[in-house]
């Protein structure tokens, strides 16, 4: 099997399964008072201090939740409200399906490089009389790869006093800390996209001007009382480890991808997003005429997962609103994304290349 899918989730981490199997022997529980419980309270807060550090928040601001979609859920719901959301037209449904119900919404146009018009939240943003914004940018798109020009958009958004939520579940770990670091109100990260376990997430609040924040749960009023429940200790530190990891030892994915974008634009396909700064393990390619899950079926028959626009947790795969957003018409229902994780190889690439090529000539015979 050749993965591909990385931005789905990528291979744990040796590093990880290893953190992760020594706290699973711990017994305590994190809250619990007696030596065992504050075994496990070290472990919490040794991961807390490793995560926010590395983000450039402080731990006493970095709530762990069960994944990327809770922190942005979190975020929106505990930091947003009495405000307004502007949030971008490109977003992760865990964002765009979290906007509370009640609250004044208005999405954020993209160009058609998939970057946010500018001068479309500057006007949103300067609305005389308004309620003060909460705006919603992730980092970096998960179909796409296609960076927001985020200097600009923290920019405005302390101009006009907004809140600036950023969903950086598939930027953390990819792109260098500095891009990151100053740049959000609160950030949302997931440990599984960067070869850490599944089921493990952090919210990180770097304004702390806050005075209310409204917690989605409160059980026993652990993370205090911002997220009820006894923490995963395990993915949590196995999160911590896996984003260690990838800071030590970043990849060098842009050769790998120059190569298989190359071929694949040699037989025809349009790398979506291309014009503008990415992620360099991302590489979105819509293939016209060519309908997206033909395409995801007859790779994963060859033994090559990739993903296709967005497949929702059913599998069936809809029409990229991502890419509909960025007017590319037809080929938003044409388009695989091919995101290379941590452990992807040369020959995983010459594999792609070879299985690509024998599809587009079995496709251009059989559409
Ligand atoms: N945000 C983005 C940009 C994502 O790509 C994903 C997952 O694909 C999520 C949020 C949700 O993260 P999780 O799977 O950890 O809930």
């Amino acid at each position: 099997m050749t993965y591909l899918d990385a931005n789905a989730t990528e291979p744990l981490r040796p590093c990880a399964a290893e953190a992760m199997t020594e706290a699973a022997c711990i017994v305590g529980n994190p809250s619990s008072i007696h030596t065992a419980g504050r075994a496990a309270r070290a472990l919490l807060e040794n991961a807390r201090e490793t995560i926010a550090r590395a983000l450039g928040a402080d731990p006493l601001n970095c709530i762990f939740t069960s994944g990327g979609t809770e922190a942005n859920a979190l975020a929106l719901h505990a930091l947003g409200v009495g405000r307004r959301f502007l949030v971008g037209r490109t977003e992760h449904d865990a964002v765009r399906q979290s906007v509370p119900t009640q609250a004044p919404l208005e999405w954020l146009d993209v160009d058609q490089n998939g970057q946010i018009r500018l001068d479309l939240l500057e006007q949103s943003l300067a609305q005389p009389g308004a309620l003060p914004a909460f705006v919603c940018l992730m980092f970096a798109n998960n179909e796409t790869g296609v960076l927001h020009p985020m200097a600009e958009i923290v920019r405005l958004c302390r101009h006009y006093g907004a809140h600036l939520h950023v969903d950086a579940v598939q930027a953390v770990g990819r792109v260098e800390l500095s891009l990151l670091e100053q740049h959000f109100d609160s950030l949302a990260c997931s440990g599984h996209k960067i070869g850490g376990p599944k089921g493990a997430g952090a919210l990180l609040i770097q304004n702390t001007t806050h005075t209310s924040f409204t917690p989605l749960f409160v059980g026993g009023g652990q993370e205090q009382g911002r997220r009820g429940g006894t923490p995963a200790l395990p993915s949590i530190v196995g999160f911590a480890a896996a984003l260690q990891d990838a800071l030590q030892h970043p990849v060098a994915y842009e050769s790998l991808r120059h190569r298989l974008e190359q071929a694949a634009r040699s037989l025809g396909a349009v790398i979506c997003g291309e014009k503008a700064p990415r992620l360099g393990n991302t590489s979105c390619l819509a293939l016209p005429g060519q309908k997206a899950q033909t395409q995801l079926m007859r790779l994963d028959l060859e033994g090559i997962c990739v993903s296709a626009g967005s497949a929702c947790s059913s599998g069936k795969v809809t029409i990229s609103h991502v890419l509909e957003a960025m007017g590319l018409g037809d080929l938003a229902g044409q388009a695989i994304r091919v995101s290379l994780p941590w452990n992807v190889t040369e020959a995983d690439i010459e594999q792609f290349i070879q299985t690509y090529t024998r599809l587009v000539a079995i496709s251009t015979k059989t559409p």
